[in-house]
């Protein structure tokens, strides 16, 4: 006989992991227990040596679906004799440092429950178990139990007790587990109507409505959605006008895979992350020339102008009998909010700040404690690339190659994400927002506080971008209370986070590429094309795109003809009316812009990769005004797409100046030959798609040119790309094709977003390993290097 105790590390609570356990010990004749502690599942298992190998092994292996398990330590004890197996009552004192899992969607034996008219849960909304359901987004506070959740108001009926009581059942301490008896209940609520709900199914009242046209608010899981029939043109239309947002690209969402093959190629691994438990927006390729008879096809101001349609398959039960037979197959699924705020999570606030923007509210009286937008995902070369990192992964944590001291980053201003972390595991928080906005700052108080208390993590340290008016950075001097505030590097992080998510150890460095749009350089210019040396311990600027002015900053962002004309100025091109560009800007404003760069008054220097992507597009013709982020760049990639295989052009050349960096001066590269060169393409009348597709091949080569001087130079092998820019699929992928070719290592974001929602992850190890190390290491090794 042996004895032993079994310590669970990871996402075990509130997920089955005791039934498992049970059952396990049950199955291979163990006795002993198992209780939930503050350190995690701790079991004592008595039985045959071989049984109890056995059950060793099995209780990670054949963990539930939605356990993490990190860690499974096994001590010998004294065999006692005993005989039966038992779960024991939680005990909380001690460490809360469980984990909480994401929100799930719902399992096939829920699903069939939801579907058979003999079940007690037949066509019940609110259907969960142990395996799936909300998480993250109904969790007040630990321990993980009912009442530190939002279902806290909600007594289970006798029939749910005795489910949630018994170690056999699906539902055995399921949180989220209720019935038609005892559960939230939905209800339909029309515009106008004084908050009466509709009489009847509020379900197929929605369904009907939807099908005649109508806008209809729908609680979600993290918050609520804007709805309506994607194949209406005049209700897309509608809900384009009301939300004020533009051209940006609407999501979708089809009952099955099968409804949306004729629209978009759909590879394994797409295929997989559409029905996964996740089911974030995955952006698919669109198939040129859909549309086979007789199948639904989104109305084209659904995505105008993308490449790409964004589709997620239903992942509450609501979203399931919504899409169920009898209504609308394909839904348009916004996120419930004004264009630029945080999603809407509280009813009041629905029916009052979705007012104007919805026919009708298709709500339930479960609270949501924290908003937790849908995450969205693209496949590149076959991997899964996070673009937004929210719904379905937070709060799963990122396991550090450096330890670090319990600290906060706080991240960018454009799509807020922050960072907790303490020791070897990061927290990135769900997807916040924009931090211009007032209601986003009170979002991101409420964020922080949750994942705090869910995490335990009590941060000693703030961090944030370098930039000195970003409202992140002001909002953790607000809230400093005396703790350090440390500053980092906008790329440096963008390529700390890349390194850390791919495990990079501490005092290595690699060649990070990083281009977006803008961060704040180390010399108050604008960068964003830039080519760092760079580790955890500091970062030495090696190369990057040369200067043009930024004129009037916000306004060239807005309007990518300014960027045209800028670049055309600063490569000394006579900005001709013949020139889309040129037509595009108004003579008034061109006249203005024209004495502004030659006094280089409002002109900020960048080398914004970002922005250069912006000045092509308007050059081409492609896109001459971006009323949301990236749009000039997203067509310009869709452009260069529909062209297909395209030879480089040698004309499409940067200039590369200072290439010995002769005193420590980066090099720098010009673009002026490019302009020059789509500038005659324009004139000929080359096609806009290969004028794209030559300048994506162009920008790939200086990725590589650039990596190869570098490695010339220092003998670093490996390239690290980070940045928005690389949300662009068509040039992540050439660049780590070429790269590759050369020998190179390329790491690429997989997990955390390349974009600024992934700034924080960065930020957090720069600072907090400094911090960590502090008193023990001489001066920073990266200053003394450079
Ligand atoms: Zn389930
Ligand atoms: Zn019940």
């Amino acid at each position: 006989m042996r004895r032993v105790r079994v310590v669970v590390r990871g996402v075990v609570q509130g997920v089955g992991f005791r039934p498992h356990v049970y059952g396990l010990a049950s199955e291979l004749g163990i006795a002993g227990q198992v209780t939930n502690t503050g350190e995690g599942v701790v079991v004592e298992a008595e039985g045959a040596a071989a049984a109890v190998d056995r059950f060793c092994a099995r209780v990670a292996s054949d963990a539930p679906p939605l356990a993490v398990v990190e860690s499974v330590d096994v001590t010998d004890l004294p065999a006692t004799g005993g005989s039966g197996f038992h779960i024991v009552a939680s005990r909380s004192a001690g460490p809360v440092r469980t984990l909480v899992a994401p929100d799930t969607a719902t399992c096939g034996d829920c699903l069939a429950e939801l579907a058979d008219p003999a079940d007690r849960r037949h066509r019940h909304p609110f259907i969960a178990c142990t395996h799936c359901g909300p998480r993250f987004t109904i969790v007040t506070g630990l321990p993980y139990d009912r009442e530190h959740t939002t279902m806290a108001g909600f007594p289970l009926c006798l029939a749910c007790d005795r489910e949630y009581r018994d170690p056999a059942d699906r539902r055995f301490h399921a949180q989220p587990v209720a019935c038609p008896a005892c559960g939230p209940r939905l209800t339909l609520v029309v515009a106008g109507s004084q908050d009466r709900p509709v009489a009847g199914d509020p379900v197929d009242r929605a369904r009907e409505l939807l099908a005649a046209g109508a806008i209809v608010a729908v609680k979600g899981i993290g918050g609520y959605h804007l709805a309506c029939d994607a194949t209406d043109a005049r209700a897309v239309g509608e809900l384009r006008r009301r939300k004020a947002r533009g051209n940006k690209p609407f999501a979708l969402m089809a009952g099955d895979p099968a409804d949306v093959a004729h629209l978009v190629h759909l590879d394994a691994a797409e295929r997989e992350l559409l029905t996964g438990r996740v089911r974030p927006i995955v952006l698919l390729r669109r198939r040129t020339g859909a549309g086979a008879a007789g199948l639904p096809v989104p109305a084209e101001a659904v995505a105008p102008g993308s490449a790409d349609l964004g589709v997620m398959l239903p992942y509450t039960p609501l979203h399931h009998l919504l899409l169920g037979s009898g209504g609308p197959g394909l839904l348009v699924m916004t996120s419930g909010n004004v264009s630029g705020e945080p999603i809407v999570t509280d009813d009041d606030e629905a029916r009052e700040r979705l007012a104007g923007l919805a026919d009708a509210w298709l709500a339930h009286d479960r609270p949501i404690h924290v908003p937790c937008d849908d995450s969205v995902v693209r496949v590149c070369d076959g991997e899964p690339v996070v673009l937004r990192r929210s719904r379905g992964y937070a709060p799963l944590p990122l396991t550090l190659p450096v330890p670090v001291v319990p600290a906060l980053a706080v991240g960018g201003d454009l799509k807020n994400v922050f960072c907790l972390a303490e020791g070897d595991r990061a927290w990135l928080s769900a997807h916040v927002g924009d931090m211009d906005d007032l209601a986003t700052q009170r979002a991101f108080d409420r964020a922080v506080r949750q994942l705090g208390s869910v995490t335990g993590v009590r941060a000693g340290l703030l961090v944030t971008d370098a930039h000195p008016a970003y409202r992140s950075g002001a909002w953790a001097r607000r809230h400093a209370a005396g703790r350090p505030v440390a500053r980092v590097q906008h790329h440096h992080a963008h390529v700390a986070a890349v390194m850390a998510e791919h495990g990079v150890p501490d005092g290595r460095r690699v060649i990070g590429v990083a281009f977006d749009g803008t961060g704040h350089g180390d010399d108050g210019a604008v960068w964003g094309g830039e080519f760092l040396l760079a580790g955890y311990d500091g970062h030495d600027r090696f190369a990057h795109l040369a200067y043009v002015p930024l004129p009037g900053g916000d306004a060239a962002v807005r309007r990518p003809y300014r960027m045209a004309l800028a670049h055309l100025w600063a490569a000394g091109v006579a900005p001709d009316a013949d020139l889309p560009c040129v037509a595009a800007c108004p003579a008034e404003e061109r006249a203005v812009l024209g004495r502004q760069l030659e006094r280089g008054l409002n002109c900020v220097p960048t080398s914004s990769m970002g922005r250069l992507f912006d000045a092509v597009s308007s050059l081409a013709g492609v896109c001459h005004h971006a009323e949301y982020e990236a749009r000039a760049a997203i067509e310009l990639e869709a452009a260069a797409v529909a062209a297909g295989p395209t030879d480089e052009d040698p004309r499409y050349a940067f200039r590369l100046a200072g290439r010995d960096r002769a005193g420590g001066v980066p090099v720098t590269a010009d673009p002026a030959p490019l302009l020059a060169a789509v500038v005659e393409d324009v004139r000929l009348g080359v096609p806009a798609p290969v004028v794209a597709a030559r300048f994506h091949a162009a920008v790939a080569r200086l990725v590589r040119t650039l990596s190869g001087l570098a490695r010339e130079t220092t003998g670093l092998e490996t390239v690290a790309l980070s940045g928005g820019v690389f949300a662009n699929a068509l040039l992540s992928s050439a660049c780590a094709l070429g790269l590759r070719a050369d020998g190179f290592t390329v790491l690429r974001h997989h997990e955390v977003p390349p974009n600024d929602g992934g700034l924080a992850l960065g930020q957090l190890v720069v600072a907090a390993r400094a911090t960590s190390r502090a008193g023990t290491t001489g001066p920073d090794p990266a200053a003394a290097r450079s």
